[in-house]
Parts: C-alpha cells; structure tokens; sequence
C-alpha cells in the first residue's frame, strides 16, 4: 500500500476527532473573521485535511501560510476557510454504514439543517460510507445520543408496541426523538433509544457490528463485508450490480461475512450498497448506501503484439466461458484457508495484475488478470493454500490450465504449465507441488501465470499475499 493510501485511510477512518479553537490563531495572517480553526491529529497530512473538509489542498495552505506541509506537527492549530459564520470547534465524524440524515441527527446532537448546511449536502442519498462529516462542538438540537440503540416500528403492528417491547414509555420515546407527538412516527421509521455503553448507529438493534472493509473499495482489490449479529440472520449484499458471496463459519453462525471482487475496469465513482438483513421472525432490513469505488493506479503496459488467433474472440470466447463456469459455480464448501496466501513460485514477478493493455494496435481496453512469474521450464508451482482441484486441463490459449476451490467463493488458476502433477477432486495443502512451469498454450517462454478469483471477479492475487482475509 501506498503512504498516500495510508494517510487517506486514517483520515477516514478517525471517528470523531480534530479539535477547534476560537478566534484567529496567530498564524492566521489576513483572516479579519473568527474562522474555526483544526487541530491536526497524528497520521493527518495537509492534503488529508484538505480532503477532510471538502477543500483543495491550494485553500488549505493559502489560509495557513508559513505552515510547512513537509514538517506538519501535531497539534499544530490550522485555520480551515470556506466555513464563513460557523462558530466554536470543528469535528469530523466518519460516516458508518447505515447512518443517514436523520439518525447523524440524534447521534451527534445537530438540526439535520445544520448537518446539510456545514457539509454542502446536496443529495442525501449521496451520502457514502467513510465520508468525513464536520460538525462542531456546539450541538443545536439537544443533547447528543452518543450510547443508545434504534428500534424500528413495524408495519402492521405499529411503534407504539415496539415501544413498549422496549420497555420504554411512548411519550417519552417521542421526546427523545425530537417528535411533537408519539403518533407522528410512521410504521417503519427507525428511533433512538438512549441508554447502555453501546455507540447510538443506523442499524437495527440486532446487528452488533457492521464493517465494510476498505471503503473506499479500489479497483482490482477484495472487498470483506462483516455483519455480527446477537440473533440468528440472513443476509444478502451487493456492490453496484455484483452479489457479495455470503459466508458464515460454522463455529460462529452469528458473524456473516461477505466476499467481493471489485471488477478492474470499474469506473471510479459512487454505487450503491444493498444489504438485506432478514431475522427469524421475518422482518427485513434494507440499507442501501453510497459506496465510492476509486482508481487503483495501475502501470500501463506498452503496446503489445501477439498473434491474432490469441485476440480472436472466435478462440477466446468459449475458453473464457469454460474457465468462468468453473469459478462462478456456487461455494460448495468450508473455507480452506487461514491466513495470508503463499506465493506459488519462486522467480521474479514480471508482469503485475491490473496493468492497461492494447493489442495489436487496438484500445487499451483489457488489462492483466494475474501475475506472472519469469520461469524456468519444470520450475515446481506449489499450492498458496489449501484447497480443491476443481480443473486441470490443457486449453487453448491458457495451456495446461489447474484452478483450485479454496471455498467461500475464492478460486486461484495456474495457467502455461508443463505437465500436471494433481487431477481434479485432490485436496491440496500449502506448498504442495501441484505441476510445474512450462510454455503451453500461447506464450512466448516458460512462465506461470497465476489469477485469483472472488465471486468470479479477477481481483489482484498479491493481495492475499499481504492481507489476511476474511
Ligand atoms: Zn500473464
């Protein structure tokens, strides 16, 4: 990982930090207003500040001359322009999944005008997980509810009941929640309930913890959706239109986790999460929320030359769909692995995954799905974890071709190679030898070519090499 994905990451996910001073500082030179000032945390840099508060790194430092961005000390009181009439000290609450407007509201104490006015809302529904919300210590709707829990009032039997299941007198429910009357709640609003050690959040009461990691996703990169529940839970989830693969350990029925493959091509942009959350007795709960997806700066590769039949969807096409029948077939098992994934080879990695490619003159519109690793002929190719042959065939344009079922999901393919040494149904284990490099199919040298699929998707196989999932 970069240092700029580092800082990002820190910067997003600091919950409820920054401190604010009033006045201007002395290093506030030209500043005639009492604009609010940010105390800078550890992990900050100018430009996640910047990003912090919506600004561009430009504005930032022209309100802060003198400030080095190179040597940034914590602490350090910056003024933060473009807040013009805002009063007392900034904060920055990271949005969580399931938090909207109105439960931001209840949670940190402010008008849901207020919140629209200081974070330049535009859309609501634009709202996305990990967004940085400033707000200031001087809440304007009441005390925060920073420990509480939410009940829902269900269709059909009405909140007054959810009210008294949850022991807790309607008025005063009303009262908490900003309501002039008990009955202005509609079936299926959600309301705060004060109380317990708990941080008051978006979700329903039977979901104990909700991450989404990391947010933002990235293209080429596996994304882990991980539900705790206090109640048995179905859960279903998608990205934009691809289906996490949901997942439970059966040590552990109460922690859903989901699996995705962000596709390398994916636009940067903001798409909708949708997560169904079913309980037993049949209620549902449907959250959808924005969800950024960003580039993942990839090399692009200089123009290349193959031969044409290796370009030919005539050829490609039905081998595609042969390998895509293998790795979208529905989990069948337990996962296999723990941990971080081997390496499958020793030899220098040659080619990275997710590089932009044109061949034969053509648009840069395919990309490397795997890694190769410079080779040897006979070179031995072991297994990064245990799993499944679920394939070991020669194709056309892959060669000796071995696909491995790790479970939940999650395939890995070893294409090119000489011979097989495995034949499908074996159980591999990690460093097992499962066949040798070679230079079959079409390729111009011995080489492996080693891909990992999520839910179908390519996602980047070095990855788990450095990062446990799920
Ligand atoms: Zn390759």
């Amino acid at each position: 990982m970069s240092g700029y994905w580092k800082a990002l990451r820190s910067a997003l996910l600091v919950s409820l930090v920054g401190v604010m001073t009033l006045g201007a500082t002395p290093q506030a030179r030209g500043q005639d207003t009492a604009g609010p000032t940010y105390e800078v945390q550890p992990g900050d840099t100018l430009a996640s500040i910047a990003q912090q508060f919506g600004l561009s790194l430009d504005a930032l430092q022209a309100a802060n001359p003198g400030v080095d961005p190179a040597a940034l000390p914590v602490g350090r009181q910056l003024v933060v322009p473009g807040f013009d009439g805002v009063a007392g000290r900034l904060m920055v609450h990271a949005l969580e999944p399931g938090e909207t407007l109105d439960s931001l509201s209840l949670r940190l104490g402010f008008t849901r005008e207020s919140l629209v006015r200081l974070n330049h809302v535009v859309n609501p529904a634009r709202l996305y997980i990990n967004q940085s919300i400033v707000v200031t210590d001087q809440p304007d709707s009441g005390p925060a509810l920073a420990t509480g829990r939410v009940i829902e009032a269900r269709a059909g039997s009405g909140w007054l009941s959810a009210a008294s299941a949850a022991r807790i007198h309607p008025w005063a429910l009303a009262a908490a929640n900003g309501l002039a009357h008990p009955w202005v709640a509609a079936p299926g609003q959600r309301l705060a309930l004060a109380g317990g050690d708990a941080p008051l959040k978006g979700l329903p009461g039977v979901i104990d913890s909700f991450d989404i990691t990391p947010a933002p996703a990235e293209q080429g990169q596996t994304v882990v959706l991980r539900i705790v529940s206090s109640a048995p839970i179905s859960v279903t989830a998608s990205l934009n239109d691809t289906a996490f693969v949901i997942s439970h350990d059966p040590a552990d029925p109460l922690t859903a986790y989901g699996l995705l493959g962000v596709y390398r091509l994916t636009e940067p942009n903001l798409y909708p999460l949708s997560v169904t959350i079913t309980q037993a007795d049949g209620s549902i709960y449907a959250l959808t929320q924005a969800m950024p997806v960003r580039s993942g700066r990839y090399v692009v590769d200089p123009p290349l030359t193959v031969d044409p039949a290796t370009v030919d969807p005539e050829t490609v096409r039905p081998e595609y769909e042969r390998v895509r029948a293998v790795v979208t077939a529905p989990p069948s098992g337990a996962r296999l692995w723990t941990g971080l994934f081997a390496l499958p080879s020793v030899g220098v990695i040659r080619s990275v995954f997710g590089a932009l490619r044109s061949y034969n003159g053509g648009p840069y519109d395919s990309f490397h799905g795997g890694v190769d690793f410079s080779g040897a002929e006979d070179r031995p190719i072991t297994a990064p974890a245990p799993g499944i042959v679920v394939m070991a065939e020669p194709l056309t344009v892959r060669g000796n071709a071995t696909i491995l079922d790790h479970g939940w999901g999650v395939y890995s393919g070893y294409w090119h190679q000489s011979s097989f040494q495995v034949a499908v149904g074996d159980r591999v284990e990690t460093g097992q030898i499962i066949g040798f490099q070679g230079a079959t199919g079409r390729v111009t040298g011995p080489h492996l070519h080693w891909e990992i699929f999520v839910g179908g998707v390519q996602v980047d196989p070095l990855e788990w090499t450095e990062r446990a999932f799920p």
